[in-house]
Parts: structure tokens; sequence; C-alpha cells
């Protein structure tokens, strides 16, 4: 299946490694500064969460991170 959002492999990082929950990125770059949620255990990408807030509001994951950009 064709999905043209997924990262390349080699860019890819498990949340559980330190990647974002979103994106599935590591690392401070152009997707934004890295946050910290201690909800999910979880690092993501603060435009990562800003992005699927206004994308995807359902989202609960994302909804009960918002507290981190508040
Ligand atoms: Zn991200």
């Amino acid at each position: 299946m064709v999905n043209a959002a997924k990262p390349k492999d080699s860019d890819y990082v498990s949340p559980n490694d330190g990647g974002c929950w979103f994106c599935c990125r590591k690392g401070d770059d152009e997707y934004g500064a890295m946050l910290f949620d201690s909800e999910f255990d979880t690092y993501l990408h603060e435009s990562c969460l800003r992005r699927e807030l206004k994308d995807n509001p359902q989202n609960g994951e994302a909804q009960v991170m918002k507290y981190l950009i508040e």
C-alpha cells in the first residue's frame, strides 16, 4: 500500500526510541523542536502536534498532548 506521508525507512525512528509520536522522525530540525509528553512517555514535535490538532482535531492522543503547547 502506498502512503506518501510515510517517512523513508532510513528516517523512521520508533516513538519508543525517541522518535516523534506523530511523524516517527527524530531530532530538532525543519520539523521543529521536540517536546516530551509524560502521558504517553513519548517525544513529539511541537509542529506535528499543532498540525494534528488543526487537521485532525478528533485525535484523542493529540487532545491529551495539547497541554504541552498551551
Ligand atoms: Zn514529528
